[in-house]
């Protein structure tokens, strides 16, 4: 069985010196000194100004909208995890769904500035498979709108647009590291900004609102714990090797699907690229269906990511991103993990050049 994602784990032994350091003093909860020693290490591994450790990218989201104190409406776009578009309904705001550009798959920068209402409080835009958005478009619209930016940047660790940390951008990036991401603390997130009003709140807001035990804002419970801040601690100076690996295995990909006419999402030049997935766009749905199908058969895990497009979604208003719609009906995100093996890719891509083989005169 191949799975799309797989989470890399270092040896028992590794995670056990730290399981240690717990036992010695019970602290396993409640601002430990490993989640500070995590908290210290990110901050300067990534260069940011201000970082905290929460318990899942879900949570750095709801607590990111309610640090930048928002109401009303959020601009979002249409092609996300559905976490984005439920923190922003979960904190009473309504998300307005924007299309997204058809190159790199992020929010289209364009189409924001109209749908900016008297009620807009932010725009809220995901880092699509680590590919930075429009940043600096972005920021210019925000600046002349009055309006505060979140990233949802689940997908984007250690990625830099020019030499510095893409999690610099906007007034808050908020940051994934569940298993299935590059950097994982097993379950967990992280709430990154540059403003340090800011940042005393994301303390604040993800212990009840508590300020030294007494109730001061409204408050959730966000923290992380030890254990899993020791899961960090093990991995975090293997991401640079994570993602050599991960570029070899998506060269591999690249060479042996060069044959055929697919569509991947476009990257500028200007960035470090963390080789977080590897995504695919079919010519048609029926054909990428009829890959998934054949990946299966195969015992092959592909997934279908993002689908569906979050405009349709029942819960929330309808709104038209014939982009987004049309992506999420073709794409497949094919499996990359560092420990998948070249000829594991091999299988995968043979799998997939056979199906379109066999489809060609159903396309023709
Ligand atoms: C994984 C992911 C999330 C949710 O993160 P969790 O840690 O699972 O809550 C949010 N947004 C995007 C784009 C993601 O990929």
């Amino acid at each position: 069985m191949i799975n799309v994602s797989k989470p890399f784990l270092p040896s028992i032994d590794e995670y056990e010196e730290y399981l240690k350091r717990i036992w010695k003093i019970s602290h396993v909860t409640n601002q430990g000194p490993l989640v500070a020693e995590l908290e210290k290490e990110l901050t300067e591994y990534l260069q940011v100004p201000f970082l905290h450790f929460v318990s899942s990218g879900t949570m750095a989201l709801e607590i990111a909208i309610k640090a930048c104190d928002l109401g009303g409406e959020i601009i979002t776009t249409a092609f996300s995890h559905i976490s984005t578009a439920n923190a922003i309904l979960w904190a009473n705001c309504q998300p307005v769904f924007v299309d997204i550009n058809p190159t790199d798959f992020c929010i289209d920068p364009d189409k924001i500035e109209r749908a900016i209402t008297g009620k807009t409080s932010a725009i809220l835009a995901t880092h699509v498979f680590g590919n930075p958005c429009d940043v600096l478009k972005i920021d210019r619209i925000a600046k002349k709108h009055n309006l505060k930016v979140i990233y949802d940047a689940a997908h984007a660790f250690d990625v830099k647009i020019n030499g510095q940390s893409i999690f610099n951008y906007g007034d808050v990036s908020a940051v994934s590291f569940h298993a299935t991401k590059i950097f994982h603390t097993i379950e967990g997130g992280a709430v990154i900004t540059g403003h340090a009003d800011i940042a005393e709140k994301f303390r604040l807001i993800s212990n009840f609102g508590l300020e030294n035990g007494d109730p001061k804002i409204l408050g959730i419970n966000g923290k992380n714990c030890e254990f899993h801040a020791a899961m960090g601690l093990c991995t975090l100076h293997r991401v640079p090797g994570f993602i050599k690996k991960r570029k070899l295995l998506t060269e591999t990909y690249n060479e042996q699907l060069s044959v055929l006419n697919l569509q991947y999402p476009q990257r500028p030049h200007n960035i470090d690229y963390n080789y977080a997935y590897f995504p695919v766009v079919f010519p048609s749905e029926e054909l990428a269906l009829s890959v998934f199908a054949a990946l299966e058969r195969n015992e092959v895990n592909a997934r279908r990511y993002f689908y569906p497009s979050l405009n349709n979604l029942p819960f929330y208003k309808h709104y038209f991103c014939p982009i987004s719609d049309d992506i999420a009906q073709r794409i497949l995100c094919l499996p990359l993990y560092v420990d998948l093996t070249a000829k594991e890719v091999q299988f995968i891509t043979e799998i997939i050049l056979s199906t379109i083989a066999s489809a060609k005169p159903q396309i023709a």
